[in-house]
Parts: structure tokens; C-alpha cells; sequence
């Protein structure tokens, strides 16, 4: 990358480390995916039960092949043959994981992390139950503050994410949210009625009670949506 613009970047990802740092977040930068994959490595003890929200960063980073490592106790949502029974307690036995890993769809350079569920239980998972949440973002999902994180989910994240997840919504035909018009927002929780509605509930995680519960990985490369 051109060394002007990853300085920017670079300013960017120092400010924000350190507004997660004041909101009592575990922060870390690594300038490559590989180096993120490895200190998601050192996070975890063999024989830790670990359950993961569905995060093509973490695949992109190869974390999710890591936590699926026989060594670890990994709650896996989508082994072959799993039933719909199976899932829902794969989802609640996420709960009492030792680790928790997952992306943000945004993470504000004030230091907050925004995600949006059609489910829930990746949100709940990161607000409550787990005695560690790892979060793992490329540079791509730092914003400046909530208005532009509720943007990016509508312009960037949902769409490509309900393609991805082959969700019939009018985002995933128009590559926009339906309550987005030229960067804006009708608001927060506007949007389509589709049953595959990946928007239902939402989530800013600020200042946390609990210091370094939740860690942040944040990688200098580009990662998922
Ligand atoms: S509310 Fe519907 S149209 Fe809007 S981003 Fe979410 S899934 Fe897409």
C-alpha cells in the first residue's frame, strides 16, 4: 500500500485502539491476517469450549479453521447433517463458551462496536455469556461514529451479507437498504418486512463493566463486509 495512505490508516487504527482501550476492550493491532491468526492462537487454552458468530473475516483470516482444531471444543453450527434441534443448542451452548470469536459490522473510532442480527444470538452471545468475546476486524470496518456504522450496514454489510447468505430482500436485489436514499437513513430499524431480514436487532457495545472481557483484533489488511 501506498505509505501516505497507510498513514492515514494507520492514525485511524491508533485512535481507535485507544478509545476501545478507555471503554475497557482489549485492543490489539496486527498488520497482517496471518499475524491475527496468530494471536487469536494465543487467546485460547486447549480443551476451551469455543463458539463463533458466522464471520467470513474469520474465515478470510483462517480463525475459523483454527477453532475447529480437535484440541478445542468447538460448537459448530454448520456440521453436516445438524438438525434444526441441534443448532438452537449449539446457539444456547454458546453461552456459557469459554471464547467467543466474531467481526463487528463497525467499530466507530470512538471506540464502539455496532453489529446488527436477524437471529440474536450473536448479539447476545457478545453482550452476555461468554467469559470471553474475541472480535476480529479488518481496517475497512472503522467508521467515524454510530450514524456512519448504521450506514454501513445498510449500504455494504447487509446487503452483501444477505447475498452471501441467499436472502430474499430488496438489498439483496438493489445493493441498498430499503430505508437508505443517498446516504441516509429513514431510520435505525427501517427497512423491509422480508422473512430473510438479516436487521432485527441492534447493538452498540460501549463502555464494558467487565474489563477485557471483550478483546479486538484490529487488522491492517481488508477483511469481510
Ligand atoms: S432491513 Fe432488509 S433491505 Fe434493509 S438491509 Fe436489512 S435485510 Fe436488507
Amino acid at each position: 500500500m501506498d505509505s501516505c495512505k497507510q498513514s492515514v490508516i494507520d492514525k485511524k487504527i491508533e485512535k481507535t485502539i485507544a478509545n476501545l482501550k478507555a471503554n475497557n476492550m482489549e485492543a490489539y493491532f496486527c498488520r497482517t491476517k496471518e499475524d491475527a491468526a496468530l494471536l487469536a492462537e494465543s487467546l485460547i487454552n486447549s480443551g476451551d469450549t469455543i463458539a463463533s458468530g458466522g464471520s467470513v473475516s474469520l474465515v478470510e483470516t483462517g480463525i475459523m479453521d483454527l477453532i475447529k482444531k480437535k484440541k478445542y471444543n468447538y460448537l459448530d453450527r454448520a456440521k453436516e447433517g445438524i438438525t434444526p434441534e441441534e443448532i438452537e443448542q449449539v446457539y444456547r451452548g454458546a453461552f456459557s463458551a469459554d471464547v467467543y470469536f466474531t467481526s463487528a459490522n463497525a467499530i466507530t473510532e470512538n471506540g464502539e462496536l455496532y453489529n446488527v442480527d436477524g437471529n440474536g444470538n450473536r448479539v447476545a452471545a457478545i453482550v452476555y455469556g461468554p467469559k470471553s468475546v474475541v472480535v476480529v476486524c479488518g481496517y475497512n470496518k472503522i467508521v467515524r461514529n454510530i450514524k456512519e456504522a448504521e450506514m454501513r450496514v445498510k449500504e455494504i454489510a447487509a446487503p452483501a451479507n444477505t447475498v452471501r447468505l441467499n436472502k430474499d430482500t430488496y438489498c439483496a436485489k438493489c445493493g441498498v437498504c430499503l430505508s437508505a436514499k443517498d446516504g441516509e437513513s429513514t431510520g435505525l430499524a427501517d427497512g423491509c418486512k422480508s422473512e430473510g431480514r438479516i436487521c432485527c436487532s441492534y447493538l452498540i457495545s460501549g463502555y464494558q463493566r467487565q474489563k477485557n472481557r471483550i478483546k479486538v483484533i484490529l487488522v491492517g489488511e481488508e477483511l469481510g463486509f
